[in-house]
C-alpha cells in the first residue's frame, strides 16, 4: 500500500506554499471584491506548514474570529483544491515578525530590514544553469542573462519587465540574476522582493515610523527586483512609494520587474506607473512546449540523481501541461511515492499516483481532437481547418490549432503540418511565430488559448 507523503517527504520548493497562497488571495479578491481584500484578506499572511496543515497569521483576535466566521471555508476549499495533501488550515494570531517555526517557515521573518535581509531571500537553487531554455522562454532567459552579465550600472534596457502565467519561471529567472551577480560582481547590492512583501514592509515602516530606513534600503540598490508587481494594483500609497523609488533609481540602477500580465493589461494602477513599467524591455514567457517539458523533466531527474524511465517522462510531459511548477510537483510526487513504496518508478505507478491530478482520461489528446474542439468552439467545419481557404479568420484558427498542437501533443512540426491540410513544417513554424506575435500585441489573449487547452483536457 502506498502511504501519503509525510512532511519529510515533501520535496516541494520552499516557495511552494507561498505561491499557492498568492494564487488563493488573487482568487479571493475576485470573489469578495477589493474592499474585503483590503480590509481583511490582505492582512492575512502565511506563517508555516506542518503536518498537512497550513497556518495563516493575522494581527489580532478580532481579525482571527472574523476570518474564521467569514472566509475560512472558502480559504480551506481553495487550498485543498490546489493541493490535495493539505488537510487543514488554521488561523493564528501573531505579529508577522514573531512567527517562529521549523524550516517549513515560508515568510521571511527577519525583523526590520537591514541590508542583508535581501540576500537571504535569494534561493541559491535557482540558477541560469538549471533553467532549461526553449522557444517559450528564450527571450526572457537571454534578457535576464544580459542583465546579470552587464558590467555597467544598467543594461541596455531598463527596466526589464518579465511577464507570464504562474509557474513559468519568472521567479526562477530573478533569483538566477541575483545569484549570478552576487557571484560575479559581489560589490553590487542586489535587492529582491516580492511586491507583496514590499507593501508589507512599507506599511510596517510607516507604522514604526522608520520610513527613512525603508527608503535607504532601496535607494542604495544597484539592482532592484520586484516580483509579482501586480500585487500593488489598487494599493495607492504603496504604488506611490514604489513610483518614487523607481524614479529615483531608474537612471543609475538596474530594475527588473515580474508580473502575471503585460504592463498595458494591468488594472487599478496609475497610468504614469503603468507607462514607466513598459519603458524598457518587456518580455513574455509563454506556456511550455512538449519538448521543453521533456527537457525540464530530464534536467530535474539528472539533478535528483534518480532513474526515471522514458515512458514516465513522456507521460508526465503529455499530461501535466499547465505549468512547470505542476510538472515538477507531479514528478516529485511520483518519485516520493516510489521511494516510500520502495518500488522503481514505473508508468503504472505514475498513472496511479497522478490519477487525481490528471482528471482527463488516459487518452492522449490528438491533433484530431484539437481540430474537433476548435471547430466546435468557433463554429466552423473541421474541414475548414485543413482546407486551402485563406480567409483571415480561418487562417487564424488554423494557426491557433497548430500552436495548441505544438504545446500539448508530442507531434513533430511535420506531423502537425500534414494534419492541417498537407502543409509543411515551415508553415507550422510561421504559425507558431504568428500566434506568439498576436499574444504579444494583445490581439489574442493567453486566456483564450488556456481555455481551448482546458476544454481539451476535460
Ligand atoms: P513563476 O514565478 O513564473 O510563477 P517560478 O519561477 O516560481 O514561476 O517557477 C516554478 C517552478 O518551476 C520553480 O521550481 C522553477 O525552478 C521551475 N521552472 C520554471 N521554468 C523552468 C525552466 N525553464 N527550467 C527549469 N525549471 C523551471
Ligand atoms: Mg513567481
Amino acid at each position: 500500500m502506498l502511504k501519503p507523503l509525510s512532511d519529510q517527504d515533501c520535496l516541494k520548493n520552499p516557495n511552494y506554499y507561498k505561491d499557492l497562497w498568492t494564487q488563493i488571495l488573487a482568487e479571493m479578491r475576485g470573489v469578495y471584491g477589493d474592499s474585503a481584500f483590503e480590509n481583511w484578506l490582505s492582512k492575512i499572511s502565511i506563517s508555516h506548514y506542518v503536518n498537512q496543515t497550513v497556518y495563516l497569521a493575522v494581527p489580532s483576535n478580532f481579525m482571527r474570529d472574523w476570518i474564521n466566521s467569514h472566509y475560512i471555508e472558502k480559504i480551506k476549499g481553495l487550498w485543498q483544491y490546489l493541493d490535495k495533501s493539505i488537510v487543514n488550515v488554521e488561523v493564528l494570531i501573531a505579529k508577522p515578525q514573531a512567527i517562529k517555526g521549523s524550516s517549513n517557515i515560508i515568510t521571511n521573518t527577519s525583523p526590520e530590514p537591514g541590508n542583508d535581509y535581501l540576500k537571504s531571500s535569494i534561493d541559491q537553487r535557482f540558477t541560469f544553469s538549471n533553467f532549461v531554455v526553449g522557444s517559450s522562454n528564450e527571450m526572457a532567459y537571454a534578457a535576464s542573462r544580459a542583465v546579470a552579465e552587464s558590467k555597467n550600472a544598467v543594461a541596455e534596457y531598463n527596466p526589464l519587465f518579465l511577464y507570464g502565467g504562474v509557474g513559468l519561471g519568472k521567479t526562477h529567472l530573478m533569483h538566477a540574476i541575483a545569484n549570478h551577480i552576487s557571484d560575479s560582481q559581489p560589490h553590487k547590492k542586489v535587492v529582491y522582493m516580492s511586491a507583496e512583501k514590499f507593501m508589507y514592509r512599507f506599511v510596517q515602516a510607516i507604522r514604526n515610523k522608520n520610513i527613512a530606513t525603508f527608503k535607504d534600503c532601496f535607494g542604495s540598490a544597484n539592482v532592484l527586483m520586484i516580483d509579482d508587481i501586480q500585487f500593488i494594483c489598487g494599493k495607492e500609497s504603496t504604488q506611490e512609494e514604489f513610483f518614487h523609488i523607481f524614479n529615483h533609481l531608474i537612471g543609475r540602477s538596474q530594475i527588473v520587474i515580474s508580473c502575471d500580465k503585460a504592463p498595458s493589461d494591468l488594472d487599478d494602477i496609475e497610468d504614469r506607473v503603468k507607462s514607466r513599467l513598459g519603458w524598457g524591455l518587456v518580455v513574455d514567457i509563454h506556456r511550455t512546449t512538449y519538448e521543453l517539458r521533456i527537457g525540464i523533466l530530464q534536467s530535474k531527474i539528472e539533478q535528483m540523481g534518480i532513474n526515471v524511465p522514458q515512458d514516465v517522462v513522456e507521460f508526465l510531459a503529455t499530461k501535466v501541461v499547465s505549468n512547470v511548477r505542476e510538472l515538477e510537483g507531479a514528478l516529485n510526487k511520483v518519485v516520493a511515492y516510489a521511494s516510500i513504496a520502495k518500488s522503481p518508478v514505473s508508468l503504472d505507478l505514475a498513472r496511479n499516483i497522478l490519477k487525481d491530478l490528471i482528471k482527463s482520461s488516459d487518452k492522449v489528446v490528438t491533433i484530431g481532437d484539437i481540430q474537433k474542439h476548435i471547430a466546435h468552439k468557433y463554429n466552423i467545419k473541421i474541414t475548414d481547418l485543413t482546407a486551402a481557404d485563406r480567409s483571415k479568420n480561418l487562417v487564424r484558427l488554423r494557426q491557433l490549432g497548430m500552436y495548441v498542437a505544438k504545446q500539448i501533443t508530442s507531434c513533430s512540426l511535420g506531423d502537425i503540418g500534414k494534419s492541417f491540410g498537407k502543409r509543411d513544417h515551415t508553415t507550422v513554424i510561421h504559425a507558431l511565430k504568428k500566434v506568439e506575435e498576436l499574444l504579444r500585441n494583445g490581439e489574442l489573449m493567453q486566456s483564450e488559448i488556456d481555455e481551448v487547452i482546458r476544454g481539451l483536457q476535460m
